[in-house]
């Protein structure tokens, strides 16, 4: 028997992320959209929230909750905030080829460290030569003597310039058919973030370029068998990078039917609210049937997850659904607004070009065409 109920933990859980959300994010959302930057103050109380240890395990001083929660957190902060659903989402996936690829040695020496929120973490693998292609990264390392030397630099990279110890993808310069990753730590010789963007959406989330040239990386640091860092970086982006955006898009939907059903409440026309227009009731059940499909996808997936099942596919699937979806109930909550929806004073507005930003982050809804095909023809 399928059991579609969340347990009471869960549930509890949810309430805590939410009033986390209310109160210490959303103040601050204006000031983010009008830097385009994360906020200090934001970042400094998801650490005290503990909300970079949630997938940590216990042993390694973090609280062990697991996919589903750390979906919970994510879909909860992105109803007030995507740009910081962003962020949130990405410290799990930064740790993620840790727990999953590091020695016991890595573990102990990361992960205490990334569970307090003393490090943030974040994974690099886009480059300007190499998104959906992440074969055509041009980064390099070589050996020398126990170290590597990487040289390179990545772009669009989520957590650029806050995050601390960041995984990153680079092919070996005498086998360009060898890839590997390592963890590399801010504060490395030669090791830099540089260019921050200025995005259209998700202002309040940092995304930028790194750069290292002739970083001196110690052989301790290279995460899993070298030469095999496709798997090591591609895998935790599949699962916990995609599954993090299934959390971002499902929050953006949850906000923008919110806003839409109170905007039609409230906006009387012809001597009554729009909310009993039957054009207006269409969009709000195309708004709910996307919120409740997109729900079922992810946390399905994320259920998998938990259990320690493959499930890039599911979440392939989930995150092309849940982000083209977010991407029509913005639209459709800016058109309910009228012309209210072209105001900055209105949420929706915001949650319009934020929908925007979630179809390339890990991986464009083409590229999760492609995975899903791939699936149903296996
Ligand atoms: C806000 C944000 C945060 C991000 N954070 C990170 C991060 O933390 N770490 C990281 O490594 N990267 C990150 N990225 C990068 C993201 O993963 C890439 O933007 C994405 O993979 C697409 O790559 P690209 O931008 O180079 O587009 P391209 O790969 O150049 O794609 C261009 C177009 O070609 C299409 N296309 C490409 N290949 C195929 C194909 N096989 N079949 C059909 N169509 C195809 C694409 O769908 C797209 O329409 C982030 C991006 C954004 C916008």
């Amino acid at each position: 028997m399928i059991d579609f109920t969340f347990t009471e933990e869960q549930e509890m859980f949810r309430k805590a992320a939410r009033e986390f959300a209310e109160t210490r994010v959303a103040p601050k959302v204006p000031e983010m959209e009008e830097t385009g930057k994360a906020s200090e103050e934001v970042v400094k109380a998801m650490v005290e929230a503990e909300m970079t240890a949630l997938t940590i395990p216990e042993e390694y001083g973090g609280l062990g909750l697991g996919y589903t929660a750390r979906l919970i957190a994510v879909e909860e902060v992105s109803k007030v905030s995507v740009a910081t659903g962003m962020m949130l989402q990405v410290f799990a996936l930064g740790i993620e080829p840790i727990l999953q690829f590091g020695s016991e040695e890595q573990k102990k020496r990361f992960l205490p460290a990334l569970a307090k929120g003393e490090r943030l973490a974040g994974t690099a693998v886009t480059e300007a030569t190499g998104g959906s292609d992440p074969t055509g990264i041009r980064s390099t390392y070589k050996k020398d003597g126990d170290d590597y030397i990487l040289n390179g630099r990545k772009c669009f990279i989520t957590n650029s310039h806050i995050g601390d110890t960041m995984t990153i993808l680079a092919r070996d310069e005498e086998d360009p058919k060898a890839f590997s990753t390592f963890i590399m730590e801010k504060g490395m010789e030669g090791f830099k973030a540089t260019h921050e963007e200025n995005k259209v959406g998700m202002r309040g989330c940092n995304t930028g370029e790194l750069a290292y040239e002739n970083c001196r990386v110690p052989k301790e640091n290279l995460l899993g068998a070298e030469g095999k860092g496709i798997r090591v970086a591609l895998g935790a982006i599949g699962e916990v990078g995609r599954g993090g955006m299934v959390g971002c898009a499902l929050g953006l939907q949850a906000a923008c039917l919110e806003a839409s059903i109170k905007f039609a409440n409230e906006r009387i026309l012809y001597g009554k609210p729009i909310s009993r227009l039957q054009t207006i009731q269409n969009k709000l059940a195309d708004m709910k049937i996307d919120l409740e499909a997109g729900f079922l996808l992810g946390y399905r997936a994320a259920a998998m997850q938990d259990k320690g099942e493959r499930c890039s596919n599911e979440f392939a699937a989930a995150k092309y659904f849940t982000t083209e979806a977010a991407q029509r109930a913005a639209k459709m909550a800016v058109d309910i607004h009228g012309g209210y929806g072209c105001m900055e004073e209105y949420a929706v507005s915001r949650y319009l070009r934020d929908s925007f930003v979630l179809g390339p982050s890990a991986g464009t809804s083409d590229i999760m065409k492609v995975i899903v095909a791939r699936w149903a023809l296996s």
